[in-house]
Order: C-alpha cells, then sequence, then structure tokens
C-alpha cells in the first residue's frame, strides 16, 4: 500500500510485512527498487519535479524519518512507523543469509565496502557477498561488468542519493540483480568510520541532537523538519 506524502508516494509496511513483499519479487524475477523518504528529500522534491518523478517511479518508498511518521499522522493516514534505510538494509541481509541469496555492495571509498561486508559476515555468517565495489571508479561498464560477473540476486548502492537512484534507474536493464537499494552513508557506518549516537541519545529519539552537537552547521538541515510540517498543515487545510 502507498500513501501519498506531498505528492510522493510513500510505502504504509512495517518490516515485517515489507520483507516478504522484495523477497517475492525475487523469486517471480521482477526488478525492484528501494528508496528511503525522509522530510529533507520531501522538501527538495517539491521544488524539483523531476526528482519527485524518481522517486515515484521507485517500486518501494519506505518512510525513512520520523518527520514522514508525524506527517501521515497529521494528514490521517496509515503510516504508523518508520522503516529506516539502515534497517531494512540489516533485514533484507538477515533473510538473504537465511534463504541463500547472494549480495554485492557498490559504494563508497576504496576498502570501505570490503569492511563493511567483512561486518556483515560477522554478523550472519551463512551470507554470500558475491562482491565489492568502490564508488569512485569512472569505468560504468566495468562497473556494470563486475556486478554481472558476480550474479547477485541484491545490489546496495551507497553514493548518495539521488546520485545513487538515478545509476541504478539508469542501469538496471542492464544488470543482473533484481532488488536494489540506495542506502546512503550505510557501509561507512557498518564499517565503523560513522559513529552513531551513544546508546543514551538514540533510547530517548535524540540522535539528531548529539549530532547538532557535533556539527553545529546542520542546524540549517534539521530547521527543514518544522518547514516540512508546516508545509503538511497548510496543505491539509
Ligand atoms: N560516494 C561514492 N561515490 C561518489 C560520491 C559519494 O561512493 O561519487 C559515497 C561516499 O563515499 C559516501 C556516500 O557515497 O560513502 C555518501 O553518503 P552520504 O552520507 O552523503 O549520503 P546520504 O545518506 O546523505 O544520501
Amino acid at each position: 500500500m502507498k500513501e501519498q506524502v506531498l505528492g510522493v508516494d510513500v510505502n504504509t509496511e512495517n518490516y515485517d510485512e515489507l520483507i516478504p513483499k522484495l523477497f517475492a519479487n525475487i523469486d517471480a524475477e521482477k526488478k525492484s527498487l528501494v528508496v528511503a523518504i525522509n522530510p529533507e528529500k520531501l522538501m527538495k522534491a517539491k521544488e524539483d519535479p523531476e526528482l519527485k518523478a524518481l522517486l515515484n517511479r521507485a517500486e518501494f518508498q519506505i518512510p525513512d524519518g520520523v518527520g514522514v511518521i508525524i506527517a501521515s499522522k497529521l494528514q490521517k493516514g496509515n503510516i504508523k512507523s518508520r522503516v529506516t534505510g539502515v534497517d531494512t538494509m540489516d533485514r533484507i541481509v538477515r533473510e538473504a543469509a537465511r534463504c541463500g541469496k547472494s549480495i554485492f555492495l557498490y559504494g563508497a571509498k576504496p576498502g570501505v565496502a570490503d569492511a563493511a561486508a567483512s561486518k556483515l559476515i560477522e554478523t550472519y555468517p551463512d551470507l554470500i557477498v558475491a562482491g565489492t565495489q568502490d564508488g569512485y571508479e569512472q569505468d560504468t561498464q566495468k562497473v556494470i561488468d563486475t556486478i554481472n560477473e558476480a550474479k547477485p540476486e541484491i545490489l546496495f548502492v551507497a553514493m548518495g542519493s539521488p546520485k545513487q537512484e538515478l545509476w541504478i534507474e539508469q542501469h538496471r536493464d542492464n544488470l543482473y540483480p533484481t532488488l536494489y537499494q540506495g542506502v546512503g552513508g550505510t557501509f561507512d557506518v557498518l564499517a565503523g568510520n560513522i559513529k552513531r549516537a551513544p546508546a543514551a541519545f538514540q533510547k530517548v529519539g535524540a540522535e539528531w541532537l548529539y549530532r547538532l552537537l557535533l556539527e553545529p552547521t546542520r542546524i540549517k538541515r534539521q530547521m527543514n523538519l518544522p518547514k516540512f510540517l508546516f508545509e503538511i498543515i497548510r496543505q491539509n487545510k
């Protein structure tokens, strides 16, 4: 099921409903793309029709970010819980390990995808990582060939949004994998290059405050949330 938030389709499923749908598509050999939707992207898409169309063309748009949940509540919608990019990747990987589907990690600086793969294998020893590729190889055909020779069912692309979604859309007809997810900076997080907020901050839902303390210039990005909610209220009057 989908619900529109500022003109962008967003899936209403929680993790337990979403993951079987993604794997059913793999089994049916139906290609699908998962994009993470947050208030920042929705505000950008409001001003950028091409970005909006790109997000809407994806088969799955997951509600990443609490702002999307609040927006749905304000418009009396059905999106009840966050489905984050990081946790969706984790659940896809867990299910892939369980049912023997292989994954490929494409993106981030040289060495990072390998380190991320090692961490994933530590957590899920049965996982098959068909290959990795850093996100700075300029020869696109070489990247496509590397992925296709590895024959993974699932491709995670970590080059930042919307670059990664544009790349997937442009090349997926020529690529072997059936399931695609754009995962931004997730390989860096997995590899341990970027620390998540301490547990105390996570527990009270204040990771944003921790990041703001580390990086005060983020206030500009964070001010997008109140602007976004104001826009939702305005449109639902
Ligand atoms: N990146 C890449 N190729 C590029 C540009 C960026 O692989 O040409 C990688 C970069 O190394 C980083 C990720 O893309 O690992 C960008 O993460 P960011 O946190 O900016 O993405 P977001 O989650 O904000 O979309």
